[in-house]
């Protein structure tokens, strides 16, 4: 990729909303991902690597459990500190997001919230410090959208839990040293199980040829009579509403990350159409590439707007998971848009990897997928509003 000269847009001085330690964290995150980030990921995408190098310095910066108490090794930070990361990791990248809000708000998250003070002690902090990396897995073959009808399943053998079945499309499944596992029990009770790599009969093969999300590992969690010892039972919640909290804290860090996605098209289509010229004279004086540009800053400050509120609200123990759902749906939406239209200006130069943009379009796909579909959201929103579920 060309020098990262990203400048972010501020239209409605949405810094002033800001306390100085949110600009810190924010700041820091954006000048580790310029360091870090930016020189190396378009050949990490190209070649359909995770660059775990990456981890220690993502740990160093708060990345891992921002929100998670100090005293297990978190960084103690609030919400929108929390949503500013991601942010900026996913301006870099959706895939180097994805990796912190799966550590984060997928694996520290549930044990934090779900475990017992003994396995909060043992995973969280090796988990922060990026010592140890976790996965999570919920989705099956035949249980996506609908994850209550998974099949895998545990049985009490008396002095461990027997576990059967398979997990696809869990993000940093390959290398992953542990995996939140959601299982049901012999009463059809959904749990949460964390399941060591190592324990005999637990493999995770890769997916390979994605043309998204290319910079982070994903694969399947295959699990054939897995010994799972008791302890690791997260016993303070079960039912499906256990892995619904972790989702929703890791789609709240998605809509604001996808704000990073679309600031950062924005910026790149912003300085090519002021600088590329045709017809004697730069793309960005015609209409058709102001209207463009005009409705980008317009859509982001809506964004920066709405998912600023939605933290707030989530600091304050406030915020709904229809709520989450709407922020969710409509930043990635929108981030999708700004990056078809960035990449329109760009021109022939747009589908290369010189410039980030295509590589944002082609995450987003993921994005706008992953953590309940766009229709889930809207089904979401549309049994909120009215009272009446359209899912089934
Ligand atoms: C790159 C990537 C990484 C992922 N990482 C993880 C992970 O780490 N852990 C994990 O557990 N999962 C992960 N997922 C899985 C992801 O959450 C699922 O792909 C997603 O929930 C959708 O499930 P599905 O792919 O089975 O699609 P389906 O559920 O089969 O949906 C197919 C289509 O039907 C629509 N549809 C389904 N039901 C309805 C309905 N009732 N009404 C209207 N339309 C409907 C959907 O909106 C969608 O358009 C990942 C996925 C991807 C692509």
């Amino acid at each position: 990729m060309a020098l990262d000269l990203f400048e972010a847009p501020d239209y409605f001085k949405l810094d002033d909303l800001l306390t100085n330690e949110h600009k810190l964290v924010r700041d820091t995150t954006r000048n580790w991902v310029k360091k870090e980030v930016s020189p190396i990921i378009e050949e990490s995408c190209q070649k359909a690597e995770f660059p775990k190098h990456l981890i220690s310095g993502l740990a160093d910066i708060g990345a891992f459990g921002p929100y998670i108490p100090a005293n297990y090794g978190g960084a103690g930070l609030d919400q929108i500190s929390y949503g500013l990361i991601m942010q900026e990791l996913e301006r870099g990248d959706s895939g180097i997001r994805s990796t912190a809000s799966v550590q984060s708000s997928l694996v520290m998250y549930p044990i934090f919230k779900y475990g017992s003070e003994d396995q909060r002690n043992k995973y969280l902090p090796k988990l922060a410090s990026g010592d140890m990396v976790g996965c999570f897995g919920l989705t099956e073959p035949d249980h996506g959208s609908n994850p209550a009808g998974m099949v895998t399943n545990f049985v009490d053998k008396g002095d461990y839990f027997l576990l059967n079945g398979s997990k696809l499309w869990i993000s940093n499944s390959p290398f992953a040293d542990i995996a939140i596992v959601w299982a049901k029990n012999e009463n059809g009770r959904i749990k949460g199980l964390i399941v060591e790599r190592g324990m005999e009969g637990f493999t995770t093969p890769e997916t390979h040829n994605k043309w998204s999300l290319r910079a982070s590992a994903t694969g399947e969690l295959v699990f054939d009579n897995v010994k799972v010892p008791k302890e690791n039972l997260l016993p303070e919640k079960d039912g499906l509403g256990a892995p619904l909290g972790c989702l929703d804290s890791a789609r709240y860090g998605i809509a604001w990350g996808a704000i990073g996605a679309a600031m950062d098209c924005y910026d790149t289509a912003l300085r090519y159409a002021k600088e590329r010229i045709q017809f004697g004279k730069p793309i960005g004086s015609f209409q058709l590439q102001q209207k463009k540009l005009a409705e980008m800053i317009t859509e982001i400050t809506k964004a920066q707007f709405i998912t600023w509120r939605l933290g707030v609200l989530r600091n304050e123990n406030k915020a709904t998971s229809a709520q989450i759902s709407m922020c969710k749906r409509n930043n990635v939406e929108i981030a999708l848009d700004i990056a078809r239209n960035a990449r329109q200006i760009l021109g022939g130069m747009g589908i290369t990897g010189e410039y980030s943009i295509m590589r944002h379009m082609m995450n987003l796909e993921s994005v706008v997928t992953y953590e309940g579909t766009h229709d889930i959201h809207l089904l979401i929103t549309g049994l909120d509003i009215t009272g009446l579920s359209a899912f089934s």
